[in-house]
C-alpha cells in the first residue's frame, strides 16, 4: 500500500530518489501556474491534455492535490484547472481522483477544496483534520460505481489491511471531531473566515521585505515565500525561542493553526515569524 502512494507523490520532494527502481514508475505534469485568485491561463492544462491523449490507453486515473499543493510548494492554484482536468478525464475514461488529507475539512474555506471548482472526483482522500489531528486515521471514499465495481468484480484487492485498519477508537474520535465541526454552533466558516483575515493583515507586511518573494493566504492557511531556502536549522531553533513551533522548508514557512485559536494566540505566531523572517 505504501510503495504505490509513495510512488504518486512529487517525484522530487517526496524522494523518490531514495527508493530507486523499486518505486512504480509514474507520469507526472508540470503543476498549474495560474495563481488561485488570478487570472486563468489555458495554457496550464495543454501538458496534461497531450500526455493524457498519447497514453490514456495504459492510464488508470488522475491524482492531484486540489487548489491547494502542500509539499509541492504550498502553492495555490485556480480552481479552473480542476474543471479542465475532470473534463479530460471525462473524455478519456480516466478516473479523478482527489487528495484532500490536507484541504479537507474547512481548511481552504470550502469543507472540501474541490467545492472551490464545483468538481466532485471518482475517489478522494482523506485524513488528518478527520479526527481534528487527534488520532491517525485515513479513508478513502468512492463513488457507488466505482465501490459496486470494485465490490462484483475485484473484491481481493482489499482483502489485506493493517491491524488497525479501521480502528474503532480512532473511528470514534473523528465521527466527535465532523459533528462537532459540522454542528452550527461551531460556526467553522465564521473561524476560518476570520483565521485568513488575520493571516493576511499580519503576513502581508513581509511582502516589502527584500528576502521575500511572495505571501500568499486561502482560508487558514498563510504561507511566506523567500527568494532563497532557509536555513531550516537555524530557523527551527529561533521560532523555539519565539515559544511557537512552525516548521519551515525549502523557501516556504507558512501556518496552519487549528480553527480554536484566539486572535492573541494567533497574533503571537505571525509576530514570532515575522521577526525571524525579518531576520533571515
Ligand atoms: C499528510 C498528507 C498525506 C499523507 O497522509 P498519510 O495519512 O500520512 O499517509 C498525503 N497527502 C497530503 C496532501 C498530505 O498532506
Amino acid at each position: 500500500d505504501t510503495w504505490n502512494a509513495m510512488s504518486v507523490c512529487d517525484p522530487v520532494t517526496g524522494m523518490h530518489s531514495l527508493f530507486g527502481a523499486s518505486l512504480p514508475v509514474r507520469y507526472f505534469v508540470p503543476q498549474p501556474r495560474s495563481r488561485f485568485h488570478g487570472e486563468w491561463n489555458e495554457r496550464d492544462t495543454v501538458e496534461l491534455r497531450k500526455l493524457v491523449e498519447e497514453h490514456h490507453e495504459e492510464l488508470a486515473a488522475l491524482i492531484l492535490e486540489p487548489v491547494v499543493q502542500g509539499a509541492g510548494g504550498m502553492w495555490f492554484y485556480h480552481p479552473q484547472y480542476l474543471r479542465e482536468a475532470a473534463q479530460i478525464c471525462k473524455e478519456h475514461g480516466l478516473l479523478l481522483i482527489f487528495d484532500e488529507i490536507a484541504t479537507g475539512f474547512g481548511r481552504t474555506g470550502k469543507l472540501f477544496a474541490w467545492e472551490h471548482a464545483g468538481v466532485e472526483p471518482d475517489i478522494m482522500c482523506i485524513g488528518k483534520a478527520i479526527t481534528g489531528g487527534y488520532m491517525t486515521l485515513s479513508a478513502v471514499l468512492t463513488t457507488n460505481e466505482v465501490a459496486d465495481t470494485i465490490s462484483n468484480h475485484t473484491p481481493e484487492v482489499f482483502m489485506h489491511g493493517p491491524t488497525f485498519m479501521g480502528n474503532p477508537l480512532a473511528c470514534a474520535v473523528a465521527c466527535a471531531s465532523v459533528k462537532l465541526l459540522t454542528s452550527p454552533e461551531y460556526d467553522w466558516q465564521g473561524k476560518v473566515t476570520r483565521i485568513s483575515r488575520q493571516l493576511q493583515e499580519e503576513l502581508e507586511p513581509a511582502r516589502r521585505l527584500p528576502q521575500v518573494t511572495d505571501v500568499r493566504v486561502l482560508g487558514a492557511i498563510g504561507v511566506i515565500e523567500t527568494k532563497e531556502p532557509v536555513d531550516m536549522a537555524w530557523m527551527q531553533k529561533r521560532f523555539v525561542e519565539e515559544g511557537i513551533w512552525v516548521r519551515p522548508f525549502g523557501r516556504l514557512v507558512y501556518l496552519m493553526p487549528p480553527f480554536i485559536i484566539e486572535p492573541e494566540q494567533l497574533r503571537k505566531l505571525t509576530g514570532g515569524l515575522m521577526k525571524i523572517i525579518r531576520m533571515c
